[in-house]
């Protein structure tokens, strides 16, 4: 009989016991060292799409021209994927360009409009 050593991927404790399947069959295990913060896992990572690895492929492949459907293919996960990645990145450096004192111009302008209308 063949024994696979699971340990949990948090704590690397090894006082790991079987907790059911996934929808799908697949096994998981509990994690019962008590002061680790990691309840259920399992041994490998299902959503590859999710791991930072194939995230930062992503966008690599969209800076060098690939285009959504060849990422996806390449990478095996769906164009859905593929989409959030890139969106999630557009989003993070739309939010660092306009904290770079856009809104304190703004704000400026507004309010010295404001007082030029009070005088007049
Ligand atoms: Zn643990």
């Amino acid at each position: 009989m063949a024994t696979i050593h699971v340990s949990c991927p948090d704590c690397h404790s090894t006082q790991v016991i079987k907790a059911g399947t996934q929808p799908n069959g697949t096994q998981r295990y509990r994690c019962q060292n008590p002061t680790c913060e990691r309840t259920i896992f399992q041994l490998t990572h299902v959503a590859h799409g999710r791991l930072p690895e194939t995230q930062r492929q992503i966008v690599e492949m969209a800076l060098n021209g690939s285009g959504i459907r060849d990422t996806a293919r390449v990478l095996r996960v769906s164009p859905v994927t593929v989409l959030r990645v890139l969106k999630k990145r557009a989003q993070l450096k739309l939010g660092q360009s306009r904290g770079a004192g856009h809104p304190d111009l703004r704000e400026r302008r507004r309010t010295a409009g404001q007082g030029e209308g009070g005088r007049s």
